[in-house]
């Protein structure tokens, strides 16, 4: 049953071939079997799931219906859930029971969804790794000594190693996307503003949005379909309708305008995921669709402008974390410092305190207009690029990664190298533009992904040129040996 995507399982609950409860024990039977090898888990919620699955099946027998109605999900251990442990990766939120589900919680949870755990993140979900956690790396189920990539790495792993057919996450500067590229899958960062951030605990929030990870295009349809829409509680929720995305999903792509930056394609980029990325591109143009080559001129500056921006916005947001209201709180303080100063410095781990320095640095006055004002000026140009390219392409198209996943430990030391790998998905979050990334083929046993971007709100488009990739191509359905 473990093999079974999403859109499978809804047809098996209709159909009456398995029941949620049923489906939910097996996973949470393989969860504890498999999940100790990959460490994609922070909590496992048995008796949750179980109570889930059965009000599910009781919906199911009075009549209601469903996509969602049942389906087994993880949620990363960012969106808060009431009464559940939510971490963030972190020892400073290691004792934080939500007092309320996030609204993508609860919507999902409306739709009839099942929560088997709270998925494995880099700490308050920075880094390209998943090595940063409070509790310890994630493996990549397609080779153990590998990262699977982060910050989403737990919601990746488990997804790719079948303990899960769907999991959220969230993408700041790709947290979504390169995880997918990096174990196989297909992830969605939705448009800034389509996904509700309320419940979901913040890094940059300027940059932070949910969005789905899962095996197919049709699944990321599912799943994002049950996220997707306006909430009040969210100053930066858009009030858009959200339309069907199952129903684009086989649109015909005769005539798609694909856009190639010829930035994407230089030095620094893999070889061999250079020609996996060509080989998805003819695929493409089988389907009917037209190649262009267009430019993204300052793409160079977006990683230097993220890495003012967020970390700027993450001191500003962790600024909460004092040892006071909640979380971690030092032992014996003598005054109200010592307090925060160790409270601070046990609780963060090094990554998320070297990123509150930079962050508190650039906003200091004398810096503001230097650093932060610069990078804002930064990203309206980023912005406006895109908006130039999409006049004349209707998706713009190039690989997820620079590189495939790398050894466990081989960029601790040198964090820029890993900020580097961000490349190709940050520029899409300093925009507030939908990406998808999905997967195009192996070099050396490690997935490769390609990225899709599209406008604003056209997420429908980005599923529906997946989704055909996926009639035409099998990359998507193998799975790691031993999974
Ligand atoms: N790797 C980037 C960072 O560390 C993006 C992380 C994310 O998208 N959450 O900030």
């Amino acid at each position: 049953m473990h093999q079974l995507t999403l859109a499978e399982i809804a047809r098996g609950l209709a159909d009456k071939k398995f029941s949620s409860e049923e489906l939910t024990r097996a996973l949470l039977a393989r969860i504890h079997q498999l999940n100790p090898q990959i460490n994609s888990f922070i909590s496992v919620t048995d008796e949750l799931a179980i109570s889930q699955a059965r009000a599910a099946d009781a919906r199911r027998a009075a009549g209601e219906s469903g996509a969602l109605l049942g389906a087994p999900i993880g949620h990363k251990d960012l969106f808060c859930t009431q009464g559940i442990r939510t971490s963030c990766g972190s020892k400073m939120l290691d004792n934080f029971k939500a007092p309320y589900d996030a609204t993508v919680v609860s919507k999902l949870a409306e739709a009839g969804t099942v929560t088997l755990g709270k998925t494995n993140m880099d700490e308050f979900a920075m880094g390209s790794a998943n090595e940063s956690s409070y509790y310890g790396p994630v493996k990549n189920p397609w080779n153990f000594e590998h990262v699977p990539g982060g910050s989403s790495g737990g919601s990746a792993a488990a997804v790719a190693a079948r303990l899960l057919p769907a999991a959220t996450a969230t993408d700041t500067g790709g947290s979504i996307r390169q995880p997918a590229a990096l174990t196989s899958l297909t992830g969605l960062k939705p448009t800034y503003g389509r996904v509700s951030r309320w419940g979901m605990i913040a890094y940059a929030s300027s940059l932070d949005q949910g969005g789905p990870l899962a095996r197919t295009a049709e699944d990321c349809a599912l799943l994002l379909q049950g996220m997707a829409g306006f909430d009040a509680k969210d100053s930066t929720s858009i009030d858009e309708p959200v339309p069907d995305y199952s129903a684009s999903l086989n649109a015909s792509l005769e005539g798609l305008r694909i856009g190639l930056p010829k930035e994407y394609f230089g030095a620094g980029l893999d070889p061999r995921i250079a020609d996996l990325v060509q080989a998805s591109v003819k695929e493409l143009e089988k389907l009917g669709a037209v190649v262009k080559e267009i430019s993204l001129p300052n793409m160079q500056h977006a990683i230097p402008a993220y890495y003012v921006i967020a970390p700027a916005e993450a001191s500003s947001n962790l600024s909460r974390f004092d040892g006071v209201r909640f979380g971690y709180r030092c032992e014996n303080p003598v005054d109200l410092t010592d307090l925060y100063k160790r409270s601070r410095g046990e609780g963060f781990g090094a990554e998320v305190q070297r990123r509150i320095m930079v962050g508190a640095y650039a906003l200091s006055a004398g810096y503001y207009d230097a650093y932060y004002l610069q990078a804002q000026k930064i990203r309206r140009l980023i912005k406006n690029d895109f908006m130039a390219a999409f006049n004349d392409v209707d998706v713009i198209l190039g690989p997820t990664t620079p590189n495939l996943a790398w050894k466990i430990g081989a960029k601790n030391n040198d964090p820029v190298a890993e900020y580097l790998e961000d490349v190709y998905t940050i520029t899409a979050n300093l925009a507030g533009l939908p990406g998808l990334s999905m997967p195009a083929g192996f070099v050396d046993g490690l997935p490769v992904g390609v990225q899709l971007l599209a406008p604003y709100f056209h997420e429908g488009r980005l599923l529906n040129v997946a989704h055909r990739y996926q009639q035409v191509t099998d990359w998507h359905t193998r799975a790691p040996n031993g999974f």
